[in-house]
């Protein structure tokens, strides 16, 4: 008890940043993806970024942890701070080998399509990256392995292959293997667009359960409804821009972002 209240009021009560973005651009080729994007996330809280297709949310999540490298700006994950610029070649400069790999076990995505590896069992999934990036021992990754899948309703599935497993499941996999990364911030993109609709409220279930534990998380999702319910901060992206962001309600009654949703109403 003591400490789940120690945990409340260290997430909710302090507005210290689990990342912070400033001023992120991102180019591929001539196309300017991402204009000078500048995002908070602070611990324990949830953000979701709404936008049409194309507009960057994908690049977005991808650059908060690193998997697509911005061409300027600045980011900051739990207490290490990142540079982006170039040399005189082109070249991006400032990121070493370790230190991605160190970044990239504080920031872990869910994917849209999953994106388990076939050959490995749904554990073997969820201990790979324990093991191989974080140097824990088969049998801790395995102990720490098993409590996330039990989390995430998959324990008693352990020794299946993904290609036997409904989409549902399989997200609920992809969620348990980037827990056991014991990341600062969860990113989800679209994690339910690929899913069957009778499979997306399992997996919004689990994602509802770790707003409400507290986790800090950045998700993209259309689940309008969702986004407003589970929310601390609503982001709507518009053609790598940034054009409205607040509180759930705010942003949804915004005139941009209401001119966004009103084809699909
Ligand atoms: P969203 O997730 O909002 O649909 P994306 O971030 O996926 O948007 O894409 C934004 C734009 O960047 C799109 O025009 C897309 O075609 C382009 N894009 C995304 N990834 C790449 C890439 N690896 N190479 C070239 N263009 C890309
Ligand atoms: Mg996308």
């Amino acid at each position: 008890m003591t400490s789940s209240l120690e945990r409340s009021s260290h997430t909710r009560a302090t507005t210290a940043a689990a990342v912070k973005a400033d001023h992120l651009t991102k180019h591929f080729g001539e196309l300017e993806v991402l204009k000078g994007v500048s995002l908070e996330v602070t611990e324990g809280t949830v953000t979701s970024i709404i936008g049409a297709s194309g507009s960057g949310k994908s690049t977005l999540l991808r650059c908060m942890n690193l998997l697509e490298r911005p061409d300027q700006g600045k980011l900051r994950i739990a207490d290490e701070t990142i540079r982006f610029t170039r040399n005189p070649q082109g070249d991006i400069i400032g990121l070493d080998r370790h230190q991605l790999q160190r970044l990239r076990a504080k920031v872990t995505m869910v994917f849209q399509q999953f994106n388990l590896w076939p050959h490995l069992t749904v554990l073997g999934n969820v201990i790979e990256a324990p093991m191989r990036v974080k140097g824990l021992s088969r049998k801790r990754a395995i102990a720490l392995g098993k409590h996330y899948l039990e989390r995430v309703g998959m324990a008693d599935r352990h020794d299946a292959y993904p290609a036997f497993l409904s989409g549902g499941q399989q997200q609920r996999v992809a969620i348990a293997r980037a827990l056991a990364m014991e990341p600062r911030l969860l990113l989800f993109d679209e994690p339910t667009s690929a899913l069957d609709p009778e499979r997306v409220n399992e997996v919004l279930g689990v994602i509802r359960g770790l707003a409400d534990e507290g986790r800090t998380m950045l998700l993209v999702t259309h689940e309008m409804h969702f986004a407003r319910e589970v929310s601390d901060q609503l982001v709507y992206l518009d053609q790598g821009r940034i054009a409205a962001s607040g509180p759930p309600e705010d942003v949804f009654d915004d005139p941009r972002c209401r001119q966004f949703m009103a084809p699909a109403a």
